[in-house]
């Protein structure tokens, strides 16, 4: 591929502060990338900023583009840099592509001035938070080792004070795995947020900064609690607030189910539209592979859409696929999985193949209980109705309907009732 036939979208998270942050989570990746950088500003300059803006905007061809803010923590560049990069964009933004702004925060600096200026200008909003207080701070702590849950707390209200969409993500780590239905209804309920992702924790102990090894910290989360924590989540989920809460996990799985490209990366068959540009204009494969291995060039030196359609980023992006194991290639749920992500695979298959993911024990047990009523959102959604209706479905049958479908042959009688046979309805 050349840069001419360089993807028409593809997302770049910006680390304006490189990873430079007002708290010390225990369980932070990012912190350890400061060694890359020993010595660095970790303050994306006025020059890096335009180029990254510039060029994002000329390689993009898409009527919808986004421009990501991440960490360490994007505050800490002060508002300034944000009203220049409005002004950046708004110079280099081609004829009718609208132009939308992400940006994910630990809430620590937020007040009236900074939600008032997501909300004038359209911004979504990430907020880290990984449950009730005694959840929260467990792991997520400053950097005198406090816990930070009261503060944040009072973003998610000033958020919603200045009526900011907003999202959360949270961690799901060995503190909050076994509280699952707590933590959903806390943000539900008592943020009152409509979107949330789910974060599994897989830390692995190594090199600092390095995806290599293959044990994991104790702060990481259990692959089979894991899949427990998603499974419960997901009944309570599936049976009330299809269509009204958003689990970022779910829909993008949901994609799998329908043979669509998803939201997420992670279950996506190929890598490599999803790159990480530090402080200093440096571009890497992917947030998650910022390190030597993956460094493809710095914008300054080379425009983002060579790098981006390198041979170097392309191989990255295969390696995905290329590298499954042959229990993945065999696994009925290859095609919504797809090994989630790579630098999860670093366990042995049970016939002792490489290369196999630190969480596939709780993917599967996910994966095959969810898989009856996904299957009924995708045929609702296929036959044009929405998805909500699936949480009639599963009212009007009891519970034990989907368990019930679960054991059903393609051409036996449905369970519905319906007299059709299974894979002429609710199997479709
Ligand atoms: S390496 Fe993981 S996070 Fe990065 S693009 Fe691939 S699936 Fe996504
Ligand atoms: S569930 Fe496990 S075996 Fe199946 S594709 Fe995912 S990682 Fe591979």
């Amino acid at each position: 591929m050349t840069a001419t036939s360089a993807p028409k979208a593809f997302h770049v998270m910006a680390k304006p502060s490189g990873s430079a942050c007002n708290l010390h989570c225990d369980y932070c990746f990012f912190l350890e990338k400061a060694k890359l950088y020993p010595g660095g500003s970790f303050r994306m300059s006025d020059e890096v900023h335009e180029a990254f803006i510039r060029q994002l905007l000329e390689a993009l061809h898409v009527p919808d583009a986004t421009v990501a803010w991440q960490g360490g923590e994007p505050t800490l560049m002060g508002l300034d840099f944000f009203r220049r990069s409005l002004e950046l964009q708004k110079k280099y933004r081609k004829p009718g592509v609208r132009i939308e702004n992400t940006f994910q925060t630990n809430g620590i600096l937020l007040d009236d001035e900074w939600c008032g200026f997501f909300h004038e200008n359209d911004f979504l909003v990430g907020l880290s938070m990984d449950g009730p207080a005694e959840l929260h701070d467990f792991y997520r702590k400053d950097k005198k080792g406090r816990g930070t849950f009261e503060t944040v707390a009072r973003a998610a209200r000033l958020l919603r004070k200045h009526k900011v969409e907003f999202n959360i993500l949270c961690t799901v780590n060995s503190k909050n795995q076994d509280r699952p239905l707590e933590v959903y209804r806390f943000f539900r309920d008592e943020i009152g947020v409509r979107y949330i992702q789910f974060i599994p924790v897989v830390e692995r102990v190594n090199r600092p900064g390095c995806q290599e090894g293959d044990t994991v910290t104790d702060r990481s989360v259990d692959a089979e609690e894991f899949g427990r924590f998603m499974i419960e989540i997901f009944d309570e989920w599936v049976i009330n607030d299809v269509g009204r809460t958003f689990v970022l996990n779910f829909d993008g799985a949901l994609a799998g189910w329908l043979g669509r490209a998803g939201t997420v990366c992670i279950f996506a068959p190929t890598c490599g539209l999803g790159l990480a540009l530090e402080h200093n204009g440096d571009l890497y494969s992917c947030d998650h592979f910022v390190e030597p291995a993956c460094y493809l060039g710095n914008i300054l030196e080379n425009h983002m859409v060579e790098l981006v359609a390198s041979p170097m980023q392309q191989k990255f992006g295969r390696r995905k696929q290329d590298a499954l194991p042959q229990y993945c290639l065999e696994c009925d749920f290859l095609s919504v999985c797809n090994g989630e992500c790579p630098k999860n695979r670093f366990i042995r298959t049970p016939d002792g193949q490489g290369g196999l993911n630190y969480l596939c024990a709780g993917y599967r047990a996910f994966f095959m209980h969810a898989d009856p009523a996904m299957r009924l959102m995708a045929q609702l959604i296929r036959s044009g109705q929405s998805a909500e209706g699936v949480m009639q479905i599963l009212s009007d049958k009891g519970v034990d309907f989907r368990r019930k479908i679960a054991g059903t042959r393609r051409n036996e009688p449905c369970p519905c009732g319906s007299g059709l046979k299974f894979k002429r309805c609710h199997g479709k």
